[in-house]
């Protein structure tokens, strides 16, 4: 190298070192992570989940005395949410959710991502710090009152942290001057942490003040196309439920203060819901108390049906905006006939926290956590007998079948746990397998010692137990579907 040339390039990479945008020389003259010894490389090959590696420490506080303090109601899937470990209250309606909840999120986030790109969705993400101005625009600025957690920056300027995001989407679709019909139908959605300031944070990740939210938004031609649009996400909604094996209802619904013309929302039916339905019994007519005058019995649908009271947990909601937020923000795109005109919209949510927390409400015993079987955190727990006792051989077969699962079976690879708490009893464990709700439990025990080894497997969700060789398991959790 030319020695001007040479002395450029050093002053460069000091400057980039000192940035950190380059590693740092350690003195042998290597770069510093060139140098990590060869040991540590396997890393990368991901290790058998170990339960006592998991970080969810049960019984992290005290229920009772925990929601006493917060002034918190509890239902099932709040303590038993707390009791396995897999969030953590922090202060009213926040938590932290642990790993294991990590993992069925982002389950969650997986289905729910397939069955909106399904649809025509495009996955984006917006700020949650929104300016006052736009809400000021769609006047919801005041017409939300307490609920919106307002702040101000340093120069003592309105925000809001975001419950949800017409405005923002309908501002950048109006910056888009060039959108075309061609373009349309247009489905935008996000994924992304939502904030109310509920006056009373209860039910645990039910009614929280911080949450995630799966919100879409449409844009259309007319309000036929809208309607076809509208159409096709309760669809994509009701194959999301049947998928997550949740029975769900569609009732026609209240708009509230999103505006708009036609609304349902998608409840869990549930003792602890806080909305009331009124459900036909002959037919599939369903809707919110507050839509009808609840004194009525007869079905407006069939007319011969009965209405029957019930309660639900509200876990999505749709609604057709029409030009309510377009008109005010100028969403605008070129028609047929080359002129500007404005778009219908929808906007639809599924509240993605209070999904996982209303599956478990609807599906755990009192005693253990029942997940919707995609999404729960691992797949498949396999106990070694405890240690010093006379099985203490078939430790290196639970190991092996760990291995040997995860190979016959792609789709469980990273699902299968080891309890290696060998220093706990086998009942023990299943104890707490129990309450975490492994949908699948595999013994390692006497019958691994034998001339053709057995495994003791529990189906959780029926609660049969199985006898079987490592093929027959094989076959067995060759039907489990993961995402
Ligand atoms: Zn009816």
């Amino acid at each position: 190298m030319e020695p001007v040339i040479h002395q450029v390039w050093w002053r460069v990479t000091q400057r980039l070192r000192r940035t950190s945008l380059l590693p740092r020389r350690s003195h042998s003259g290597c770069a510093e992570h060139i140098s990590v010894p060869a040991s540590t490389r396997s890393r990368h090959i991901r290790p058998t989940p170990l339960v006592s590696r998991i970080y969810q420490p049960s019984h992290l506080r005290d229920v009772g005395q925990d929601s006493r303090v917060q002034g918190e109601m509890t239902c099932k899937s709040q303590r038993l949410m707390q009791q396995a470990g897999l969030i953590h209250s922090s202060n009213p309606g926040c938590y932290y959710y642990l790993p294991a909840t990590v993992r069925s999120m982002e389950k969650l986030v997986r289905v729910i991502d397939q069955e909106m790109q399904g649809i025509g969705g495009q996955k984006l993400d917006m700020p949650s710090l929104c300016s006052a101005d736009l809400w000021k625009v769609s006047e919801r600025w005041e017409l939300m009152g307490k609920e919106l957690f307002r702040l101000k920056d340093r120069h003592g300027i309105d925000y809001c942290l975001g419950p949800t995001h017409e405005e923002a989407v309908t501002t950048l679709v109006a910056h888009q001057t060039t959108l075309s019909y061609r373009q349309l139908p247009l489905l935008l959605y996000q994924i992304t942490r939502k904030f109310r300031d509920e006056p009373k944070p209860k039910f645990g990740l039910l009614r929280g003040r911080e949450f995630y939210m799966k919100d879409m938004y449409s844009f259309d031609v007319s309000e036929e196309e809208a309607y076809k649009t509208y159409e096709s996400v309760c669809q994509a909604y009701t194959r999301l439920f049947t998928r997550l094996g949740l029975r769900c209802v569609q009732v026609q619904a209240d708009t509230g203060n999103i505006g708009g013309k036609l609304s349902h929302e998608f409840q869990l039916p549930a003792d602890i819901g806080e909305d009331q339905l009124l459900v036909c019994g002959n037919c599939s007519f369903s809707a919110n108390v507050e839509t009808m005058s609840s004194d009525r019995t007869d079905c407006p649908q069939c007319k011969t049906g009965t209405l029957v009271e019930s309660k639900g947990i509200e876990v999505g909601h749709t609604f057709y905006l029409g030009k309510k937020y377009s008109r005010a923000f100028k969403a605008v795109f070129t028609n047929a006939q080359n002129n500007p005109s404005i778009a219908e919209m929808g906007c639809y949510g599924l509240g993605v926290t209070r999904i996982l927390a209303a599956a478990i409400e609807v599906m755990s015993t009192e005693e253990g956590i029942r997940w919707p079987g995609l999404l729960a955190p691992y797949q498949v727990c396999v106990l070694p007998p405890k240690k010093g006792s006379k099985m203490d051989k078939a430790a290196a077969l639970a190991e092996d079948l760990v291995h040997t699962l995860e190979k016959a079976l792609p789709q469980l690879r990273g699902e299968v746990v080891l309890d290696d708490r060998t220093q706990m009893t086998i009942g023990k464990r299943l104890k707490d397998a129990s309450i975490l709700g492994y949908p699948y439990v595999i013994v390692v025990g006497q019958g691994a010692l034998e001339e053709t080894p057995r495994f003791e497997v529990t189906c959780q969700e029926i609660g049969e137990k199985m006898f079987l060789s490592k093929d027959g398991l094989i076959d067995l959790l060759r039907k489990v579907e993961t995402v």
